[in-house]
């Protein structure tokens, strides 16, 4: 080889080279997936489970698989007793759980009035992969948890059923009054995609009527999220919340234009409108798709927790 040859190949390849690296690099930058931060948000005091969610989410997992581990911890909570082990039972005494689940595709499975069976909200979410069908109830929703391994347990505890014989002397049922009974944990995540997904579990309303579901595992009233615009989780008195299709009234009102927090005020107006000066309780939740959250409750008493950064907060919501 020459030497100008050589030269002219040598530049020739000094020259493609940087072409690559500089398409490497442009190519980088392009595919280069956008890191979020991520964040999780859950109705009332359940510090823990908000915080093992936000954990999952720190961790890279996703949003639904991390606000199913939130919800796991209040599931297996045996002093929670308005959601999973130790719920409190219908009239009859048998406690029956309801769980909705939805990812930012816009699937989502919901199981309703399920015995013995503590993870309904993972049930939920087997349901929506493992089957043709977004909704499962009962005995088949039972039947189809023993098949993919769930250990069926008695969901009563010794506490719940000791209030439930003390409730049966006098056996009023007054949810206007059941502020503090209200405890359906809702979770929303956003993960390091800028994905959401969430979860409402809950054993429904203190000593309800055998067969009763309230909002919880309703998709659309106890939960509800699009990707491009938010989600929404909605715990209380569960007819009213179905009635004007809460959660996702609240995720239309974001697209919109509304904040969540502004949202969620507008959807509880329906309900306060419609009541004359409710004295149940009612509270929705959102998270936007930019991680902005809010909330707004009919009594004084709720709460929410925020997890960002490491920092899971305790924010307290004013009544309308
Ligand atoms: N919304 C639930 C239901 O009506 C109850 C609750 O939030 O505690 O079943």
């Amino acid at each position: 080889m020459n030497r100008r040859l050589f030269f002219n190949r040598l530049l020739i390849g000094f020259g493609s080279a940087s072409i690559v690296k500089e398409r490497g690099y442009a190519l980088k930058k392009k595919n280069k997936p956008m890191v979020k931060t991520p964040i999780s948000i859950c109705t009332w005091d359940f510090k823990k489970a908000n915080f093992q969610a936000g954990m999952a989410l720190e961790s890279g997992k996703d949003a639904l698989s991390s606000a199913i581990i939130g919800a796991n911890v209040e599931e297996e909570n045996p002093k929670n007793s308005t959601v999973g082990y130790g719920g409190t039972p219908d009239r009859e005494g048998t406690v029956t759980l309801d769980a909705a689940v939805m990812d930012h595709k816009g699937n989502c499975g919901s199981v309703l009035g399920v015995k013995k069976v503590v993870n309904v909200s993972s049930l939920a979410k087997d349901v929506m992969e493992k089957t043709p069908h977004v909704i499962l109830s009962g005995k088949g929703a039972q039947n189809f948890a023993i098949k993919n391994g769930y250990k069926l347990k008695s969901l009563l505890t010794e506490d719940s059923k000791k209030k439930w014989m003390e409730w049966k002397k006098k056996p009023i049922y007054n949810p206007n009054t059941n502020i503090d009974n209200h405890d359906t944990i809702g979770i929303l995540c956003l993960d390091k995609k800028g994905n959401i997904g969430g979860v409402c579990s809950t054993s429904g309303l203190a000593y309800k009527m055998q067969g009763r579901i309230g909002d919880s595992p309703i998709i659309g009233s106890g939960l509800y999220i699009d990707n491009n615009v938010g989600g929404a989780v909605a715990t209380g008195l569960g007819e009213e919340i179905i009635k004007i299709v809460g959660s996702f009234l609240v995720v239309e009102l974001m697209r919109n234009g509304k904040t969540p927090k502004q949202a969620c005020d507008e959807a509880l107006l329906r309900i306060y409108r419609k009541n004359k000066s409710p004295k149940f309780q009612i509270a929705f939740l959102a998270l936007d798709k930019h991680g902005n959250s809010g909330s707004s409750c009919l009594q004084e008493g709720f709460s929410y927790y925020r997890y960002k950064n490491n920092t899971n907060k305790n924010l307290k919501v004013r009544p309308i």
